[in-house]
């Protein structure tokens, strides 16, 4: 066997034993621990590819980590906008040529109302005349947005939550709309070097394990699982 074991390609181990190298020898007592959720920030996980597009797979001392892109870039887009806020400075982007909306009569004076309020998430809007909206500039971090689905589903928001902006609640809510159409989709293809990317802009960031909306970022499949899977071990 390759004592150079850590680097090992997983998959085509021949070996009927596989022995372990690393800390988490020691730390298996039998039980198994089918979520280890927050193992996720200990270690730059090594991507092994995409599945379905829309998981990242990396091999991790422990295991398997799987992270699910969008729920993943979510929590960044998020905490990376609730701090902006927070510090008044969202960083923006402006449309070489902006992006222009129709509205209707009720959509257009609700978003009329809330310009400010919406320049101060770093979407800046201008009336244009009649129901004709500008979107000039966005959030930076909103890359992947298709901005008719938001706005689709923001003038619901407002109409619902207003945006008293003070309220945590109608905040967290307006955030977690933005980072949800900022954040890249299932579905999209990530190259490795985007994947890497990803998963070290999650380490960084507070909350990982969960997106805005609550559903887990990653799970993980231990080592000692799919030994238990294999009949490796009984
Ligand atoms: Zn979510």
């Amino acid at each position: 066997v390759n004592p150079a074991g850590d680097r090992a390609q997983s998959g085509v181990m021949a070996e009927p034993q596989w022995a372990y190298s690393g800390p988490e020898a020691k730390t298996e007592s039998g039980a198994v621990q089918p979520f280890r959720q927050e193992i996720l920030v200990e270690e730059i996980p090594q991507v092994i590819g995409q599945l379905k597009e829309t998981y990242i797979l990396c091999q991790t001392g422990d295991g398997l980590l799987v992270v699910d892109q969008h729920a993943a870039h979510e929590r960044i887009v998020y905490e990376d906008l609730k701090k902006s806020y927070r510090n008044a400075h969202i960083e923006s982007q402006s449309f070489l040529i902006p992006h222009k909306m129709e509205l209707s009569q009720k959509e257009g004076r609700l978003v009329l109302k809330h310009l400010g309020r919406l320049a101060q998430m770093g979407l800046d809007l201008e009336h244009f005349g009649g129901n004709t909206f500008l979107l000039r500039s966005v959030p930076s971090i909103m890359v992947s947005a298709n901005w008719d689905a938001f706005l689709r589903e923001l003038i619901p928001f407002l109409e619902q939550e207003g945006t008293d902006l003070t309220n945590e609640k109608a905040l967290d809510g307006l955030l977690t709309l933005m980072a949800c159409h900022g954040a890249i989709r299932a579905g999209k293809r990530l190259s490795q070097d985007e994947m890497k990317r990803l998963l070290k802009q999650l380490q960084e960031v507070d909350l990982s394990t969960n997106c805005p909306h609550g559903r887990p970022v990653s799970n993980s499949f231990s080592f000692r699982e799919f030994e238990k899977m294999f009949k490796r071990v009984i």
